[in-house]
């Protein structure tokens, strides 16, 4: 029987520094980690306990049956998850397009989300989802309507989806500005929102899970040198995801945690986006 279980997407970037911490520092607990990715590749994590295991699951969270392949097994062997680090995202802004808002949104929106909604019967009281979001999840950008809406207390999903579809919409119809969302390019940006808001929503819906989102700062990876030369290593951008996934956070749970600049090699705290 293992003691923890935990399901984070990696391979490379954060993420795969994520699993690798997980397996270094969490040598105290007969771990069972899945560090997914879409190859499923053997990354070749050494954990530092004997009794851990780490799997290798192939995962593309895009795709509803590949989510609910791997909760399926996940499920019929152990039937429970303890913590879920939701890290895979894409940034394909550079080339924006009505095709790449969708794609951005299916993958960082509804494909997080679907991985939350998924793993979430699986998880225990006191179990952890720590989805990776960031600094441009800000809603400076947006119209004091949509902004609004995005803040909105009383938020659900259903509300949520409709405002992303609304954006989609505006993108395939180039009016992005009349509509209040701030200018072209912002996919990325609008896909990191959401996420803050159903982390929100999913910790009013289950109050016994911690569920929060957070910016890892400007970190060296693929994705982060796209914008220029990134000043975090991959294990600086792993420390506030970790700490929101096993440190005391004194039960705080559906808030967007960062640093106050992105340069910042801290451990965060709870900020407005
Ligand atoms: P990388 O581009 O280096 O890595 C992205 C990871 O996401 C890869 O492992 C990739 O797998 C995976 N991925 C992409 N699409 C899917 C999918 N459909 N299913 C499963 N896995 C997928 O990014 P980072 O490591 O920099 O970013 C990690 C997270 O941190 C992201 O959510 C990003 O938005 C966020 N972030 C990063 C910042 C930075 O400065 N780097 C700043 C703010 C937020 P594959 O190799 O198969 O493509």
């Amino acid at each position: 029987m293992y003691d923890a279980k935990i399901v984070t997407e990696v391979n490379r970037g954060i993420g795969l520094a994520i699993a690798q911490q997980i397996a270094a520092a969490h040598s105290h607990l007969n771990l069972r980690l899945y560090a997914a990715s879409r190859a499923g590749s053997d990354l070749g994590i050494q954990p530092a306990h004997e009794g851990a295991q780490v799997l290798y699951p192939s995962l593309d969270i895009s795709s509803k049956a590949s989510i609910d392949a791997l909760a399926k097994s996940i499920k019929d062997e152990h039937g429970r998850v303890d913590v879920l680090i939701n890290n895979a995202g894409i940034n394909v802004d550079a080339k924006y397009s009505p095709a790449n808002a969708k794609l951005t949104l299916d993958v960082n929106y509804r494909g997080t989300l679907q991985m939350c909604e998924t793993f979430l019967p699986l998880m225990p009281a006191h179990s952890r989802i720590t989805n990776l979001s960031s600094v441009g999840s800000s809603l400076e950008h947006y119209s004091p309507a949509i902004a609004a809406r995005f803040r909105d207390p009383n938020m659900t999903l259903a509300d949520l989806a409709e405002l992303a579809d609304e954006y989609q919409h505006a993108v395939t119809t180039h009016t992005e500005v009349p509509t209040g969302w701030g200018g072209t390019g912002r996919s990325y940006s609008v896909s990191k929102a959401c996420v803050n808001a159903f982390s929100a929503i999913l910790a009013r819906q289950r109050p016994d899970v911690l569920v929060n989102a957070c910016c890892p700062g400007w970190v060296s990876t693929d994705m982060g040198r796209l914008v220029g030369r990134a000043p975090k290593r991959v294990e600086d951008g792993a420390r506030i995801p970790l700490r929101l996934a096993f440190d005391d956070i004194g039960n705080v749970s559906g808030w967007y945690w960062a640093n106050a600049s992105i340069r910042s090699k801290e451990l965060g705290r709870v900020m407005e986006w």
